[in-house]
């Protein structure tokens, strides 16, 4: 997968998920990149894009759960996108997130997943691993 979120100056967010699916799939299997909620989703609070094993990710809806734990239960970015992986099955995958406020979320409850961050005023992170988790 490569997925990527965004927020704009005026707080407007973009979400957008790309993949060639997981290796041996079934002819006509359809992931959950393309499917809104599922693996790519953006409102007025966060945008979201999910990775991992597509169909556990589809059966959560994960990247609208984050967004929903959001709206309706009033978590924070990073509380809800940790409640979102920690509730899908172990080693199913991971998302990046960010809130209209630019707060970072990207966990996964896999053995790693690429990810980074960069912001205008200069802050980045580049990670693989757990050690650097958040
Ligand atoms: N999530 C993708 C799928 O299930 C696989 C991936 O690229 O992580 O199709």
């Amino acid at each position: 997968t490569v997925g990527c979120v965004a927020v704009d100056n005026a707080g407007s967010l973009a979400s957008a998920t790309s993949t060639g699916g997981l290796v041996n799939k079934m002819v006509g299997r359809i992931g959950d990149s393309p499917i809104i909620g599922a693996g790519t989703y953006a409102n007025n609070l966060c945008a979201v894009s999910a990775t991992g094993k597509g169909e556990a990710i589809i059966r959560g809806t994960v990247a609208r759960d984050v967004a929903a734990l959001m709206e309706f239960k009033g978590l924070s970015l990073k509380d809800a996108a940790a409640y979102a992986v920690e509730h899908t099955p172990k080693d199913t995958g991971g998302l990046v997130a960010i809130s209209a406020t630019g707060e970072v979320a990207m966990p996964f409850n896999t053995l790693g997943m690429f990810r980074a961050c960069a912001t205008e005023d200069g802050y980045s992170e580049v990670g693989i691993w757990p050690s650097v988790k958040n």
